[in-house]
């Protein structure tokens, strides 16, 4: 048996941690640099706040409503979740942490009475943590994501639901909507339309040759996971990354060199952290910054800079120093540079990489040394930062900002955990200029 841990409107209720008050009214939370609506409590939901809304859309809507607006407090809900993931381990030997707010656990070999126990998980997140979870409990972890859907739809499921038996299962698939199963996307979604497919029961009764021909493997797992037979593993997830993009949309357009290459430190600081969080080295970086192509009478600008590092490294050292000199080769004067970023490629897993014949291994070794006690310094600070002192770090010349509604005052992103993580896009056509610098590392 597989539980899925799903925390309900994670961003939202993690401000409502702090502001108790806001519990049945309104509540949004907005993306780096204030743009879009990124998480929206139930009420917010009713109001027809959709996912990614910009706020500048919806902003009548907020306005009539007293919706309490909120800037995304990335390290606020690093930490909760830190402290969910906590109380769920108190309840398998195994959990997979899969999401911010999400974690897997692998009931294996636990026999208890499977519903009270999802019941209890969830009171128990709800007691130590003050964060609404829903807790699903099934055969495979396809089923378990359903199950969890289900506690947000049925409060009477009081945040627990378990399903197994076969009869409740086709039930449960026949009412829920194909594009909402985990594994079915929009390009899968569209082939399945022309099946006639609409419903999850109408994608597990297509014919097993069809589900192989049209949808190879994966399709294939999840069609076999629906009908209760388990082909994701607790494992099968924690597969390392291959890049790792730190990167940022600033509130203001950054003209000075000193600064933007603050923000760029800061960003090469957090992508080696989490690099080194997946044991991984990296034999190449890539530094960008771009102006805002929406301004189209300033001068615009998508700048990028390519480093080498022979000698594979996870030392944060050597990325924030070609960070900087990547900084200084790509700033022009006379630009506003409105996003900048730091994408780490070429990963390769630290255990077993051979280094070069004439790699001096003393040194790699003291490096590594001192990069772990800078991880352990990281994470001291982290468990020690009260709140609100983790969101002025790296901010730098930022200034203190209200948010809208809310009138909350806060000290701009903190540098590490308000970054995006994403996959650079190569096309920069679209901009007026393109510089590039290509250079080894020494
Ligand atoms: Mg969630």
């Amino acid at each position: 048996m597989y539980a899925l841990a799903d925390c309900n409107n994670f961003f939202a209720s993690c401000e409502r941690v702090f502001r108790p008050e806001l519990n049945g009214k309104p509540v949004i939370v907005l993306s780096n640099n204030d743009g879009c609506a990124v998480a929206r409590s139930n009420e917010a939901k009713a109001l027809g706040i959709k996912m990614g809304d910009p706020l500048f859309k919806i902003r009548d809507i907020v306005e009539k409503n007293h919706v309490a607006v909120f800037s995304g407090n990335f390290a606020l809900y690093g930490d909760m979740s830190r402290r969910v993931q906590e109380v769920l381990r108190g309840y398998s030997p195994s959990i997979e942490v899969y999401s911010i707010d999400e974690a897997f656990l692998d009931l294996d070999g636990i026999d208890v009475d499977f519903d009270a126990y999802a019941k209890e998980i969830s009171r128990e997140c709800w007691r130590q943590t003050s964060v609404p979870v829903s807790v699903g409990i099934a055969p495979t972890k396809t089923l378990a994501k359903i199950a969890s859907k289900l506690c947000k739809k049925y409060p009477k499921l009081k945040g627990g639901c378990y399903m197994w038996r076969p009869q409740d299962i086709e039930k449960v698939l026949r009412k829920f909507p194909a594009e909402d199963v985990w594994g079915i996307g929009r390009r899968m979604m569209r082939k399945l339309e022309t099946l006639g497919v609409r419903t999850a029961w109408d994608y597990v009764s297509l014919p097993e040759t069809t589900v192989r021909m049209l949808f190879h493997l994966p399709g294939y797992r999840t069609w076999k996971e629906l009908k209760g037979i388990p082909c994701i593993e607790m494992e099968d997830m924690i597969e390392p990354r291959k890049t790792i993009c730190v990167s940022r949309s600033f509130s203001k357009e950054i003209d000075s060199l000193q600064e933007l290459s603050e923000q760029v430190a800061n960003f090469a600081e957090s992508a080696v952290t989490k690099l080194r969080g997946q044991n991984s080295i990296a034999l190449e970086m890539v530094v960008f910054a771009m102006t805002n192509r929406f301004k189209e009478n300033a001068p615009q600008a998508f700048s990028r800079c390519h480093v080498v590092i022979p000698d594979g490294t996870a030392d944060h050292r050597v990325f924030i120093r070609h960070a900087l000199e990547g900084c200084r080769d790509l700033f022009r004067e006379g630009y506003g540079y409105k996003k900048a970023g730091v994408v780490i490629t070429k990963l390769v897993q630290e255990d077993g990489y051979a280094h070069s014949l004439f790699s001096d291994m003393v040194a790699l070794e003291k490096e590594s040394r001192l990069s772990t006690s800078i991880d352990s310094i990281h994470t001291a600070r982290s468990f020690m930062a009260p709140r609100g002192a983790e969101r002025s770090r790296g901010a730098g010349s930022t200034r203190a900002r209200t948010t809208r509604r809310s009138g909350r005052t806060s000290l701009g992103h903190p540098s590490t955990s308000a970054s995006s993580d994403e996959i650079l896009n190569p096309t920069v056509g679209i901009y007026n200029v393109c510089f590039s610098v290509c250079y080894q590392s020494r």
